[in-house]
């Protein structure tokens, strides 16, 4: 019999078999229950606002459960230009977010700086944080925004368990050697200062 004639139901009838991977299973239950965290904190969060509101419906990408506790979440979308006084924020919320966690850098000022060429301005949060994925613009449109949230779906469905375990061991282990300078008096700030300068000496520009 041609199998492509024998419906659904006659398949399960018949002992069908399905084979797949484990890895493959949980991704697509994880990239479809993304739990999304804003950190929004320029105007790039006012197009994030909008995304969120029913003329885009983000729940198509099962991404509309906003949560703004690190606890609860598992996407976290920097929106708005990142000062480096609140780049410690920064850190200290990812770090308190839920493993698996992935982090998606919207607009320019986010992924750069943008055109705040400041000594003020963090000139990119991977400089403190491992990011998944950018998202050009300034502002993005919420389509760009959304089509960021689904390339980062298609990087899961690629992602190996481990994949990301280089990047979030680096990361905490930066967290350690900033707290051990906290621990001498420096405030969060300093400390992240006092790493720049040490990554910079081996001529790195991130500190993780
Ligand atoms: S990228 Fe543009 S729109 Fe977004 S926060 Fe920066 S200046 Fe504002």
């Amino acid at each position: 019999m041609n199998s492509t004639a024998i419906n659904t139901e006659e398949k399960v009838q018949q002992g069908w078999w399905l084979t797949t991977t484990i890895e493959t299973v949980v991704n697509w239950g994880r990239k479809n229950s993304l739990w999304p965290l804003p950190f929004g904190v320029a105007c790039c969060a006012i197009e994030f606002m909008s995304l969120m509101t029913c003329r885009y419906d983000f729940s198509r990408f099962g991404a509309e459960a906003m949560r703004f506790s690190p606890r609860q979440a598992d996407m976290m979308l920097v929106l708005g230009t990142i000062t480096n006084k609140q780049a410690a924020v920064l850190r200290r919320i990812f770090a308190q977010m839920t493993e698996p966690k992935w982090v998606v850098c919207v607009g320019a000022c986010a992924s750069t700086g943008g055109i705040y060429r400041t000594y003020g301005a963090l000139q990119g949060i991977d400089r403190v944080i491992p990011v998944d994925i950018y998202v050009p613009g300034c502002p993005p449109r919420p389509e760009a925004i959304i089509k960021g949230v689904v390339e980062l779906q298609a990087k899961m469905m690629r992602e190996g368990f481990k994949a990301r375990k280089a990047d979030l061991d680096a990361f905490y282990k930066s967290m350690e050697r900033q707290q051990a300078l906290e621990d001498t008096g420096l405030s969060p700030q300093q400390a992240l200062q006092q790493m720049f300068r040490e990554a910079a000496a081996n001529g790195q520009s991130r500190i993780w």
